[in-house]
């Protein structure tokens, strides 16, 4: 099963605690549909739930009553047609909700959301017909895909009003109409909740919190690399500077605290200027400026070769 299925399973066993939010829900389910209309046309899933939630939102709360059929994809999969064959019963859901036949620019009545408890249980029922949320473990992504723009605008107008949504959806073009969706994690998260899916939202926080640590760490380890490779490839140009001192034979020539340095630094190419700075007993600034002695005449000496 996909996420979304999952997604829509949970959310098709939520119960509407009032009858205003069991219409709302209705409504909405119905509305974004693609069949909310007085032609005769058929919402196809390949979700049992959701097709049986179609049937009894219609009729509880809107007391109309439909039609399930049963079918198989080409890939074989079972598929479920709802339909309203009743020219009659098609008009009565439509006016159920304050919308008159053959009307264009098809919108959201927002008289006909009741009150503002409602506004969880249409978006609920919007999302079992036009929604989708990708598994996260792949990418964060929670769509509606709605075919007129009046609508989608009116989706999206109704969605950044939600309070508990701390930012607006996004919403693009499709072949085949409008998608409002979000690509945050945070805000999927937030919004399942809000429409009642908690198994799904608390999956979603757990795929976010893994990968959160995962990345804290790559970040961690990518610095500790970074860091180490500029030790080593400090380390390996000032060896190779006082190699080039010691084969002319200049080594014995410097000052003894060069020598020792150079010394310990060729027996311990591994050692940061703080251990060098221990191990020799002095500063670490004394340290710096040694090694870029050391460097200058070492490179000088390879310069000259
Ligand atoms: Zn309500």
């Amino acid at each position: 099963m996909s996420f979304s299925g999952d997604v829509k399973n949970e959310l098709c066993g939520v119960e509407p605690k009032k009858d205003c939010c069991l219409r709302a829900e209705c409504y909405g389910a119905w509305l974004f549909s693609r069949c909310f209309s007085a032609k005769e046309s058929a919402f196809v899933t390949e979700s049992g739930p959701v097709a049986r939630r179609m049937l009894e939102l219609a009729a509880a709360g809107a007391g109309v009553s439909g039609e399930l059929a049963y079918a198989f994809s080409r890939q074989k999969k079972p598929l479920y047609r709802v339909t309203l064959p009743e020219a009659g019963q098609r008009e009565r859901l439509l006016a159920a909700f304050g919308h008159q036949a053959g009307r264009p620019g098809l919108r959201i009545n927002r008289a006909a959301l009741e009150n503002e408890c409602c506004t969880a249980a249409f978006l609920r029922g919007a999302f079992l017909t036009c929604g989708a949320c990708t598994d996260p473990q792949k990418e964060y992504h929670l769509e509606f895909a709605v075919p007129h723009s009046t609508l989608a605008n009116s989706l999206y107008t109704l969605l950044g009003e939600v309070e508990v949504l701390s930012a607006p959806p996004a919403i693009a073009p499709r072949k085949s109409g409008y998608v409002v969706y979000w690509k945050d994690g945070g805000q999927i998260e937030d919004l399942l909740t809000f429409l009642g899916a908690q198994q799904a939202s608390m999956a979603l926080m757990q795929v976010r919190m893994y990968k959160d640590a995962r990345n804290d760490i790559n970040r961690k380890a990518n610095f500790e690399t970074a860091n180490m490779d500029k030790t080593y490839s400090a380390a390996a140009r000032q060896v190779a500077a006082i190699a080039a001192l010691s084969d002319a034979g200049r080594l014995g020539a410097l000052p003894q605290e060069l020598q020792d340095l150079a010394a310990t630094r060729l027996e311990h190419p591994e050692m940061t200027l703080r251990e060098l700075s221990a191990a020799l007993g002095i500063s670490r600034s004394g340290v710096n400026h040694r090694l870029r002695r050391l460097l200058e005449l070492g490179e000088r000496e390879l310069q000259n070769r």
